[in-house]
């Protein structure tokens, strides 16, 4: 008789954990709980109705309605249940919904000071509503006074700043390639920390690129580790994608290190293997990345969905020891007679490396005779060896070029890790500047099946806010910011080719930043719903 109470006890405890249990594992109970309370003190300003929400987790679809009062998500449930009404619905019924994408790797710097692109409109139409820019060590130092401009003219995405390296070393010791004096060296750290100070996400370097290059790795870990002090991240173009100097993976190998050393998160921008010498070292490198990262080292990158790269005729093919000095310089070296043999011949050599002359298209310039043209091609039409034709366009004032330098497996290889999120380094002349997200959506995740959607769209919004610590984004999460997208599965494309680089991207038909409609309908609907963040 005594035991028989007791046994119900049990059983009515053990049926009500598991109700909890189911509760909590079914993302929509979960959300209405949560959501109700919030939604039934006031009208929502927008109802998100009936679409297949992808919520940035990774997680698999579910059917929800997603509302938002303000600049917030302030609704996440079944609207018609719960009995919540808003000034305006949007039906996303057929619809994908997600969190807006963010954009770790732009060059929107000089396109959201510019009053006709401040919109960033290339982006809007792929649904990117947060970018951060300021990569490849040329970001700027003074990001207070951007943020003040931006804010003061409005933008049309969100906005992150990188503090460059290659802008710091170049302010402090020009163009040489000396080591800098202990004095140098302070003044290089105090200008990173006034940056950080200021609200960057962290310090960029183009250690590729000249002046960037002439640092040595010590030289970055002392700036990189005032970043960290202040809770930034390290974003790198490395010193080597390819074969020139120390090789892929020994850039990965020095990135892990600069990490490790200055205590900083590590972050490799647009990680590829360029050019046939390196081909398929995919495999090792992303050994040598989950190693360090089992080791505690964070480690994360970037990538876009193009086997061209982006880069300037100069950047791709002279050495930068030809660069020291500056622009000046080199243009005496070339017309050096002492010098030339040497440069000519080090060029040869990285024209085979970058797949040789067929290989590099001229995007932009100053001759815009020459944009839709392979080097191969003006050579012959010169009658010129490509490099003599090559050295002739940089005398002339240099050329933007698309670089064929990638093979498929070893992007399918990085797009599948867990660390790799979605970017587009996008430059003008490069269709990947209007067609990136898009393009990974349609081709890598819809035609070839290389990731999943929910897979594609965590790596686009989540990881990267995560990443680059952008408080309150990258999910469709209670109280975050209202940054969705609403697009159609059927129709998302990417539209830009190398030869129209500058089509907009289709698909996205609407797109929210903090609250508000940027794109209706699938246009632009001139907005400027954008803000700078800061680092918080
Ligand atoms: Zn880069």
């Amino acid at each position: 008789m005594k035991e028989k109470p007791m046994n119900a006890k049990i059983t009515i405890r053990f049926w009500l954990a598991l109700m909890v249990c189911l509760v909590a594992m079914n993302p929509v109970a979960r959300h209405s709980i949560s959501a109700m309370v919030l939604a039934q003190e006031s009208k929502l300003d927008l109802l998100i109705k009936g679409g297949r929400v992808f919520d940035g987790s990774g997680s698999p679809a579910a059917n929800y309605d997603i509302g938002i009062r303000g600049d917030r998500i302030a609704f996440i449930g079944d609207a018609a249940k719960s009995a919540v009404s808003a000034a305006r619905t949007i039906d996303a019924s057929g619809l994908i919904v997600a969190p807006g994408f963010i954009d770790p790797h732009t060059h929107t710097f000089e396109d959201l000071s510019d009053l006709k692109r401040k919109s960033n409109e290339n982006y809007l139409m792929q649904g990117v509503t947060t970018v951060i820019t300021g990569n490849d060590g040329g970001g700027p130092i003074h990001v207070g006074e951007i943020f003040e401009k931006w804010e003061k003219q409005g933008i049309g995405t969100n906005a992150g700043l990188l503090v460059g390296q290659g802008t710091v070393r170049g302010q402090v010791m020009k163009m040489t390639d000396a080591d800098p004096t202990p004095d140098q060296l302070a003044q290089m750290k105090h200008l990173v920390a006034q940056a950080m100070d200021e609200g960057a996400l962290g310090m960029s370097t183009g250690l590729y690129y000249a002046p960037g290059s002439y640092a040595k790795t010590e030289e970055i870990i002392e700036l990189a580790n005032e970043a960290a002090k202040r809770g930034g991240i390290y974003d790198s173009h490395m010193r080597d994608e390819s074969s020139y100097t120390i090789g892929l993976l020994g850039s990965i190998r020095e990135t892990i290190r600069i990490g490790r050393e200055a205590k900083i998160p590590v972050h490799i921008s647009h990680i590829k293997a360029l050019g046939t010498d390196v081909w398929g070292q995919s495999v090792e490198a992303i050994a040598i990345i989950n190693k360090a990262r089992a080791e505690g080292i964070d480690v994360t990158a970037d990538q876009y969905p193009y086997t061209a790269s982006g880069s300037s005729l100069t950047a791709s093919l002279v050495p930068r020891w030809a660069e020291v000095g500056g622009h000046s310089e080199l243009l005496k070296r070339i017309d050096d007679p002492q010098t030339r043999p040497r440069l000519t011949a080090e060029m040869e050599a990285n024209l085979k490396r970058r797949g040789g002359a067929e290989s590099l298209l001229i995007t932009s310039g100053r001759d815009k005779t020459l944009i839709g043209k392979t080097l191969g091609a003006i050579a012959k039409q010169r009658n010129k060896t490509p490099v003599e034709a090559a050295l002739e366009i940089i005398k002339a004032g240099g050329a933007g070029v698309a670089s064929f330098n990638m093979n498929e497996k070893d992007i399918e290889n990085f797009m599948k890790q867990s660390w790799v999120m979605t970017g587009s380094d996008g430059s003008t002349g490069h269709p990947r500047k209007y067609g990136t997200f898009p393009r990974k959506l349609r081709e890598y995740v819809f035609n070839r099946k290389v990731v999943t959607l929910p897979f594609a769209i965590h790596a686009s919004s989540k990881l990267t806010a995560e990443t680059f610590r952008l408080r309150d984004r990258g999910e469709l999460k209670l109280g975050y910011f209202a940054d969705v997208v609403v697009f159609d599965e059927k129709t998302i494309a990417d539209r830009a080719t190398y030869e129209h680089p500058e089509e907009l991207a289709v698909g996205m038909k609407y797109v929210i930043v903090n609250g508000k409609l940027a794109v209706e309908g699938s246009k632009y609907t001139g907005a400027l719903a954008g803000r700078p963040i800061r680092r918080q």
